[in-house]
């Protein structure tokens, strides 16, 4: 009999009701012969509302009380969940993150899988429990409570699946991974079979339906993945190795990331040290830093941008406003009305005009761009943030809708 790992999201499970209709599936799946480990999100809204009301207090809560917060909307998820089963009839337990234990490193509200107890679930299973795992949750080695990181019960799924060796399916709101946003485009495709390495890509670059860290993993440890609805009974998407994706589009999605703040730190001296010296006071604070750009130097001065995440950028201000006092910077500028509009393509990597194109697009609908960045599967672009929806529709339009040539790969 086969382990499956079924993991709910916040909308899945949002009401009492969604709640039923997941156990149902769950039932479903154990009279199919598959012996379930259910891995369930917070109800929807309810992270979000814990949050709020911690920044009502403090803009920037410690992140150990915050983890300590957000954790129970997991917990009330899965317990909902428990008693749900038991009263159709089937045994179930829920377990927080501790419980089964999730162990984590120390990093609160990111912290990293480092490694996962499986027998405790596997002696439940043995004894015909249905488990009911809180994501987004783990422990440290000291038992302090952690979190994942936001969409983070995507990375408990895949890490237990990973771990009891079982099968992956995420049940979402939506019918798949998309070729853009399908609330923003409603024209948007259901991709039947992706890489990880677009997907990963997808993921860092605000495609919500996975989080980025889920596919990372998933990569490493070759977890297949199937994303599809939790309302009907239709084929997904596959998440899978690059080797088994035929069809290498030059662009196979466009994605659009709200959540990031630009922060300029205006008129740096121009000498050797100073990136340094502002990227190590962040490094040094947790805070990934995405794209960096710094302008042509005048009369030995310079200006020097990088986004972060929106969550991170009040912290990353104030660390950098500390470093541009030392280096003698002018000011720093805090922009959090931009957003980064992307194309994705594994086939991008051998297709020529493809950043012109993306180009033209945007300046045929009069958007300006603020910032470039490239790798060999994606083309990013920093835009104002009013513009980020049209430019979606835009691209999606051009690379999309109006077709692209298609390279075989020589993969049998
Ligand atoms: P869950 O609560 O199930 O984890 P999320 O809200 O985290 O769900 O992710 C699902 C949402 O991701 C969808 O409702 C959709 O609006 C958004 N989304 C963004 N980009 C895409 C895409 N390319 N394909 C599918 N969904 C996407
Ligand atoms: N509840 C958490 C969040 O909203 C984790 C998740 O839903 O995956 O980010
Ligand atoms: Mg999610």
């Amino acid at each position: 009999m086969r382990l499956l790992v079924l993991k709910f999201g916040g909308t899945s499970v949002g009401n009492l009701e969604r709640i039923s209709n997941a156990a149902k599936r769950v039932i479903q799946k154990l009279k199919e012969g598959y012996k379930p480990v259910v891995v369930s999100s917070a109800m929807a809204g309810e992270t979000d509302r814990l949050i709020k009301l911690a920044k009502e207090i403090d803009p920037m809560p410690p992140e150990r009380e915050l983890d300590m917060l957000v954790s129970t909307g997991e917990q009330q998820a899965i317990a909902l969940f428990a008693i749900t089963l038991q009263k159709l009839g089937y045994p179930a337990v829920s377990l927080c993150g501790w419980q089964v234990p999730v162990v984590t490193d120390k990093v609160h509200t990111k912290a990293k899988v480092k490694k996962i107890g499986v027998q405790r679930l596997k002696n439940l299973i043995e004894e015909g429990y249905i488990p009911i795992v809180a994501g987004f949750q783990g422990v440290t080695e000291d038992w302090e409570i952690t979190t994942l990181g936001r969409g983070g019960s995507d990375l408990s799924a895949v890490a237990l699946a990973y771990a009891l060796g079982a099968d992956c399916e995420i049940y979402t709101d939506v019918e798949g991974v998309f070729t853009a946003d399908p609330r923003i485009v409603p024209t948007a495709k259901k991709i039947p079979l992706i890489s990880y390495e677009e997907m990963l890509e997808m993921a860092s670059l605000g495609a919500k339906v996975m989080q980025a860290r889920s596919i990372e993993f998933a990569m490493k440890y070759n977890v297949r993945i199937h994303v599809r609805s939790s309302f009907n009974d239709n084929e997904g998407t596959w998440i899978v190795p690059e080797e088994e994706v035929m069809e290498k589009m030059a662009v196979r999605a466009i994605t659009l990331d709200r959540n990031e703040s630009r922060i300029t730190v205006v008129r740096v001296p121009d000498r050797p040290g100073i990136a340094y010296q502002i990227f190590k006071a962040l490094g040094d604070a947790h805070i990934v830093v995405d794209m960096i750009v710094q302008n042509v130097s005048h009369q030995g001065y310079t200006d020097m941008s990088f986004t972060v995440n929106k969550t991170d950028a009040p912290k990353a201000e104030e660390i950098v406003r500390k470093v541009a006092k030392e280096i003698n910077a002018q000011e720093v500028v805090r922009d959090d009305k931009i957003a980064k509009v992307s194309i994705v393509g594994i086939g991008m990597k051998s297709s020529y005009g493809t950043a012109a194109k993306m180009f033209e697009v945007l300046y045929k609908n009069g958007i300006n761009i603020m910032a470039i960045s490239t790798s060999e599967i994606k083309i990013s672009c920093l835009i104002e943030d009013k513009y980020g929806e049209l430019a979606v529709r835009e691209l999606h339009s051009a690379f999309i809708e109006e077709g692209q040539e298609v390279e075989v790969s020589n993969a049998s």
